[in-house]
């Protein structure tokens, strides 16, 4: 698929048009493919009125942000035991990623359909393209800088092409230790509805509102799974050690 260019948000010159307030706001789950955000997947797809969405699940588009790494046996779960059920239940699904190191090198749409068969694992420019050409690794110092441009920046990328004049309601699977990650989410949020003069997005976290921690969130996955469903990170994350125990993340670094 080809490359878009970034979205300006900030227009001081135009009053934005009103957004069409009857009109029922999309759900955008963003489905990071690990633990967290597959239960609150599952749970949508279970009882879509007790999560807001229509009877038929028209009103949920489930989204992956592409950042080029992401361990093959977690993919492998997915394609076995999320797809299926979005096939089931015809769920879009959508995949993004950058097309670059800078945002002028646009982002790009890698899926998009009701009947995903295989996650694709990257698009044509990855965090690992950008950290072999500068010989560097991801830094801890700084904070996630590497999550907010690979996986937040094509996000709401996306999401301002898609609803440019509307708000959505974004669900994210923040669980209930990560109270503060939220406030700051929302801070960001915020900053940004400001600056575009207009709500782009409400933005809920149903495993804080239903107070489900990960040792619930993992404890309700092995029920429906049958086994524990890994996090999600990047083969080479610097953060290794907190997105996965010892003996889970040896178990994925091990050769088949
Ligand atoms: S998983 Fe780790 S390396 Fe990959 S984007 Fe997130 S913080 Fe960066």
């Amino acid at each position: 698929m080809g490359t878009n260019s970034p979205q300006i948000q900030l227009d001081l010159w135009q009053e934005p048009p009103p957004a069409a307030a009857s009109v029922k706001p999309m759900t955008v789950l963003s489905y990071g493919l690990g633990a967290d955000s597959t239960l609150v997947l599952i749970e949508m797809l279970r009882d879509p009125a007790g999560y807001g969405l229509e009877p038929d699940l028209s009103d949920l588009i489930v989204i992956t942000a592409t950042v080029g790494s992401e361990w093959r046996e977690t993919v492998r779960l997915v394609e076995d035991h999320i797809f299926p059920l979005l096939r089931r239940h015809q769920v879009r699904y959508i995949q993004v990623a950058r097309c670059g190191p800078y945002e002028a090198d646009g982002w790009e749409i890698l899926a998009d359909s009701r009947s995903p068969q295989r996650f694709i694992p990257r698009g044509r420019w990855t965090l690992m393209d950008e950290l072999s050409l500068n010989g560097t690794v991801v830094q801890a110092a700084g904070g996630n800088s590497c999550s907010l441009k690979y996986k937040g920046w094509p996000l709401d990328q996306w999401a301002l092409a898609e609803f440019p004049d509307r708000p959505f309601r974004k669900v994210v699977g923040y669980h209930a230790r990560e109270q503060k990650r939220a406030r700051t989410y929302d801070g960001c949020q915020q900053e940004e509805n400001l600056k575009a003069r207009r709500t782009i997005c409400t933005v809920e976290y149903p495993l804080i509102e239903q107070s489900w921690d990960r040792d619930i969130v993992e404890a309700r996955l092995f029920t429906e799974f049958g086994f524990l469903w890994p996090k999600s990170y990047c083969t080479f994350c610097v953060y290794s050690g907190s997105c996965s125990a010892r003996p889970a993340h040896m178990a994925l670094a091990r050769p088949p």
